[in-house]
């Protein structure tokens, strides 16, 4: 697909992350259409349909990947829905930028993995985007460079004010690390080889029952070990930090400090609340660098095989959850398509 005019994009799942893709899409990069937008739940559909000349609304994903005008798909429904989307958009040869998780668990996405293969060509990106964040992307050209050495470990935290209603002690594996497991793989350049989740006392911040905060040990295929402070109910701020330390110096991100006040005998600046402030830039720079390679023709980010390594060394995290102790990564030869 070499086209001149815009992406015509169908997107599923219109809820917080959906309908702030439809807003991006729409306002704010250049190049492309919403299309269409699907959502289980009817009403929310037609609401952020409503604002977009042309744009269908429907209730079933096929449906909506099947309207006219439609040539690609962006799935921001939950994680346990994105396989039968996904199997289908495959099934139609249609390009797609899948939120993170690819799927929930191991199996499911090797189910992707090998509908895609038979397909014969990459067609999925998943949403990791912290590939694409502007600090994010120069500690990884700092590390590449070699100028410090190699990394020997990374320390990575990651706090939200609160967790929502449905959270549960595994998501904070699933969902959260989730994205160091990613961005450790992607910054060092290795595979993640086991995982042990260390459990201190519960904070009276969390809800009941929550095992929040947790801290994770990431040992990598290179010698390296990454560790997580994941702390979803922390109250003070959104914070997303990563430090290398390599063998010959460190290099840290994410202490926010692109503005510092001094005032009345203080100095200090203001901490983000949540992900949709933090990350803004890498959203919009993720969909735009997703349409413009999709109309060259090409898929650039990261796939389906980082979505499966994802989903292996996160489900090996909630088995250290839940049982204690190191839990070892077991994958499955990386297929030639994703070499
Ligand atoms: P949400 O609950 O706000 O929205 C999900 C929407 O999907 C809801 O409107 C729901 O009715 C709809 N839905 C449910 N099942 C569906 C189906 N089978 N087909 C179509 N629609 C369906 O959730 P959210 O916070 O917007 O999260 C959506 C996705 O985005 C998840 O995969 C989540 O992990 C991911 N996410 C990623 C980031 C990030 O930083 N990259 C941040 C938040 C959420």
């Amino acid at each position: 697909m070499n086209r001149r005019e815009p992406l015509g994009i169908a997107v599923i799942g219109a809820g917080r992350m959906g309908a702030d893709h439809v807003r991006r899409i729409d306002r704010t990069i250049g190049g492309a259409r919403v299309a269409a937008v699907a959502d289980v739940d009817a009403a929310r559909a037609e609401a952020v349909a409503a604002d977009i000349e042309g744009c269908t609304a429907h209730t079933d994903p096929a449906a909506a990947m099947a309207a006219p005008g439609v040539d690609a798909v962006l799935v921001a429904s939950p994680g346990p829905a994105h396989e039968a989307t996904l199997l289908a958009a495959i099934e139609h040869d249609l390009p797609v930028l899948c939120e993170k998780p690819l799927t929930p668990d191991a199996a499911s996405a090797l189910r992707v993995m090998e509908a895609e293969q038979a397909l014969g060509h990459r067609r999925v990106q998943v949403g990791f985007m912290r590939r694409y964040d502007a600090e994010y992307v120069r500690l990884k050209a700092l590390l590449d460079s070699g100028q410090l050495g190699r990394p020997l470990m990374l320390h990575n935290r990651h706090r939200n004010v609160a967790s929502p209603p449905f959270f549960t002690s595994s998501m904070l594996i699933t969902d959260s690390v989730a994205h160091e497991v990613d961005a450790t793989r992607w910054l060092l350049g290795h595979e993640i080889t086991a995982v042990t989740v260390l459990r201190p006392a519960a904070s009276a911040g969390a809800p009941e029952g929550l095992r929040d905060p947790q801290f994770v040990v990431l040992e990598t295929d290179g010698g390296a070990l990454s560790d997580v402070e994941i702390f979803v109910n922390c109250g003070f701020g959104y914070q997303v930090q990563a430090e290398a330390v390599c063998e010959r110096g460190t290099a840290r991100i994410g202490d926010g400090h692109a503005l510092v006040t001094n005032m009345a005998g203080r100095w200090g600046g203001t901490i983000t609340q949540d992900w949709s402030e933090r990350f803004a830039q890498a959203y919009d720079d993720e969909v735009r660098a997703w349409v413009d390679s999709t109309r060259r023709g090409e898929v650039t980010g990261p796939g389906v095989w980082d979505g499966y390594a994802a989903a292996a060394v996160c489900e090996a995290g909630v088995r250290a959850l839940e049982n204690g102790g190191r839990v070892e990564v077991d994958l499955v030869d990386r297929p030639a398509l994703y070499r």
